[in-house]
Order: structure tokens, then sequence, then C-alpha cells
């Protein structure tokens, strides 16, 4: 199963509103928040039952960073694993261990191995054709021809 990655409107409904848990069109399969609690952050794991799966909060008690000690890269990096279905790995170095270290460059072949044993290697697929994954720097343009 391909991943493909891109920005959706969102209604603005509560987390855990009844609904699809995957593609309701009124927000997206994954949703990022805020909610205030004690830790940096918390991931629902993907579901095939309620629309908060796949869902993940930074909490506002942080102040988060590019840089140390709270590094929001690093925290969105683990906590999207977490998103995906990735579980914590003791392997050294790896973005995923049960504490966020911080510092994270990228992801390691650890965690590329756990993505590819749910989702499969990445292959090209139909959707690639109609769209290119969306970034926040790189969106897409409207026609402006009429
Ligand atoms: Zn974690």
């Amino acid at each position: 199963m391909p991943l493909n990655f891109h920005f959706v409107a969102d209604s603005g409904a509560a987390q855990g509103t009844s609904g699809f848990a995957q593609c309701d069109a009124r927000f997206g399969n994954i949703r990022l928040g805020a909610c205030p609690m004690w830790y940096l952050a918390y991931t629902f794991y993907p579901s095939a039952n309620i629309t908060a799966g796949g869902d993940l909060a930074l909490s506002p008690n942080y102040s988060f960073s590019i840089g140390s000690p709270y590094n929001l890269y690093s925290v969105l990096l683990h906590e999207s694993g977490h998103a995906l279905g990735l579980g914590h790995s003791s392997v050294s170095g790896s973005v995923m261990p049960s504490t966020v270290k911080g510092g994270y460059t990228g992801l390691t072949a650890d965690d590329d191995d756990g993505i590819q044993a749910i989702y499969e290697a990445r292959q090209p697929g139909a959707y690639d054709a109609r769209a290119s994954n969306d970034t926040p720097g790189r969106r897409r343009r409207r026609s402006s021809r009429r």
C-alpha cells in the first residue's frame, strides 16, 4: 500500500468526532494539533475504527525550537512515525526510541525498514500522475489558462 501525503482542508471538528476513520471529507487522516499535557506530545496509531487514528498533538506547555532542548523537527519526526504505525525501537540512532533524544537529522535504516514492513517499499503509482506530494514550500499552482 503506497503512502501519499497531501494537505487537505480541515473543518475544525473536534478530535474524536465520529465518522470515517480514513478519508473522511471533513479532515485529513493525520491531523496536527495542540493539547496541554505534561509530556511533549502524543500520537494515536493508525486505526480502522476511530477518526483520531494518526492524529498527533504537541503540548503548548513546552517551548519547541529548532535546536535543543525540545527540537521541533525531532519530536515531529518521532510522532509522525507513530502516526504511520511505528512503535518504539531499541536500535541506536533510530528516531523511534521510547524517549525522544532530539537532534535527529533524518530517518535511519531501522526507521525505513519499519515503514517498509508496514507499507512495502515506495513504488510510483497512478496517484503520482495526478498530483505531486505537497510541501509547505512548494504548493501546486492553479493553472493560469482560462
Ligand atoms: Zn514515542
